[in-house]
């Protein structure tokens, strides 16, 4: 572990190890692996942005996240780091099977932030794959879901496996992430990630993000966090 900044703020006492990771201004001052710190660099990510710095100290020392930050501040990262290491922590491997889900609103936002874990994720050894519905065909993906350590999807097409695809098992998932929530609760998926929710086992690390901190987005956090850390961020410095 690199060691902490030298400016760093004193973090709670119950921050435990990683309190001290706090005052991190860039990636490779986090207690990251070297194989993130590696995506990271080749993707050219050096500074964090706001969001960044304020979640990934809570989130990769195992805290649940209710994070809002506005669109283009950089969430993605903010889970996606975390997820990779909690996979790795737990030496996640090829015949562990799902680890981590990872829901977006959109077929076009999903696929995004599937490029970017595909990116930063490289040096990984993990299987990974997009669940989007549109022109795939679910029976192939049917056959192959079950070995994929982390899914990207929409909430309907994830719905449909948990419905409808045989020994379909996310029993030992780890880490949930609901990005752009109040994307997915306008788009109607309500009901779906209730459903969803509700079929995960509690005991996991949940991430939850999203543009703005709505009602519903409230109502969900409840059903789906567990003590986690609120964090708002309002504008770039
Ligand atoms: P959000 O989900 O909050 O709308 P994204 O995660 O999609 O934002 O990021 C928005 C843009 O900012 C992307 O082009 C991404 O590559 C870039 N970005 C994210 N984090 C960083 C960073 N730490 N340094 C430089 N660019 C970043
Ligand atoms: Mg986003």
């Amino acid at each position: 572990l690199p060691p902490p900044p030298k400016d760093a703020p004193v973090g709670r006492i119950d921050d435990g190890t990683f309190s001290a990771y706090a005052g991190s201004q860039r990636f490779d001052q986090l207690p990251v692996s070297q194989k993130t710190k590696d995506g990271l660099k080749d993707a050219k990510f050096t500074k964090m942005t706001e969001i960044q710095r304020a979640s990934l100290p809570h989130s990769l020392c195992g805290r649940d996240i209710l994070g809002a930050a506005k669109t283009g501040s950089g969430k993605t990262l903010a889970f996606i780091i975390p997820v990779l290491e909690k996979l790795y922590r737990a030496r996640w491997g090829p015949e562990d099977g799902v680890g981590s889900i990872i829901i977006s609103p959109t077929r076009e936002l999903a696929a995004q932030l599937f490029d970017v874990l595909k990116s930063v994720g490289k040096h990984h050894n993990f299987s990974a794959g997009l669940l989007i519905g549109g022109r795939k065909d679910i029976d192939t993906e049917k056959e192959h879901v079950n070995d994929l350590n982390i899914l990207v999807c929409t909430p309907g097409r994830l719905l449909q496996h948990m419905d409808e695809t045989p020994n379909f098992d996310c029993s030992q998932l780890q880490v949930l992430v609901l990005d752009e929530a109040d994307r997915i609760l306008d788009v109607g998926f309500k009901k779906a990630l209730n459903a969803i929710v509700s079929q995960l086992p509690k005991h996991r690390q949940t991430f939850l993000f999203s543009a703005t901190q709505t009602k519903s987005v409230q109502d969900l956090a409840r059903l789906s966090l567990k003590d986690p850390e609120y964090l708002s961020v309002h504008e770039e410095s």
